[in-house]
Order: C-alpha cells, then structure tokens, then sequence
C-alpha cells in the first residue's frame, strides 16, 4: 500500500469556546477565520442563502458550493439569557450571558462581552461581533457594543 495514509483528522473545532459547534466537521474553516479576527459564516454560491453558524451544504437547495464570509456590521440584539451554570467545558466562565443578535439574513448565537453590564442590553441595541482569544488557546468570539 505504498504512498497510502490515514487521513489526518481535523480537530480545528476543538478549539472553539462558547457555543457547541462541535458536530460541524467540514466547516473548521471557521476556526482558522477567527484565529485571524474574523467571524465568518457560508453563504451558498448556488442560491445565495446565509448560514451561520457555518454549513458545508445548503439547506435550501442541497448544493455543497458554499463561499465564506465575513459577519461585518451591526446587529440587532433580539434577545439575551444570563446563564448561571455551563455546560462542560464552561464551568469556569459562569455566569455569563449568551443572546441573538440579528443581522436580517441570518441570525448569530453567542455571547455578550462580560465588559458590558447587564443594565446596557435592551431589545434592538446595536451590536457587532469581536473574535477573541480565550485561555488554553481557544477560540470564540463575543458580541460587543456597536
Ligand atoms: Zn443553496
């Protein structure tokens, strides 16, 4: 079997920090985005649907042609949740407060910054999202005030 490897498994995903993308195998992709400051989703080259988080296929119309951008500008924030317990892997960062934020084609799941005071959220408050480093080399980003 010469010239035969095992594939190498791509871990990137095991980086990541705050919301549970770990089933997604074939958009690591994404980690390599916000290691360089970018949080990014797909967009479908076929009908131009947006996906975030990230999909390798497109829900709508099947195609696996999916082009990466960048989530630039400002959402809105539709709703937010202060949780007191994590779920593994986040027990050290409790309490924290995880939200939407609307961006009219899509939405993003994730997490305010903990700079910005609870008494600051109100429903439609202008917001962008920050990729951010957190200890033990993860990876994640935070949803900060516009
Ligand atoms: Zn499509």
């Amino acid at each position: 079997m010469a010239g035969k490897r095992e594939p190498e498994v791509d871990d990137r995903f095991r980086r990541f920090g705050t919301v549970g993308f770990t089933g997604i195998t074939r958009v690591n992709d994404f980690i390599t985005h916000l290691e360089e400051g970018r949080v990014a989703g797909t967009r479908c080259a076929a009908c131009g649907k947006v996906f975030f988080p990230p999909r390798a296929d497109c829900m709508a119309c099947l195609s696996s042609r999916m082009i990466w951008f960048p989530v630039e500008g400002q959402g809105r924030l539709v709703s937010w949740s202060r949780l007191a317990f994590g779920p593994a892997g986040f027990q050290e960062e409790v309490p924290y407060t995880i939200a939407l934020l609307d961006y009219g084609e899509f939405k993003v799941f994730g997490r305010i910054d903990r700079s910005l005071p609870e008494e600051e959220l109100a429903v439609g408050l202008a917001m962008t999202v920050r990729a951010e480093r957190l200890a033990g080399d993860r990876l994640s980003y935070v949803f900060v005030k516009a």
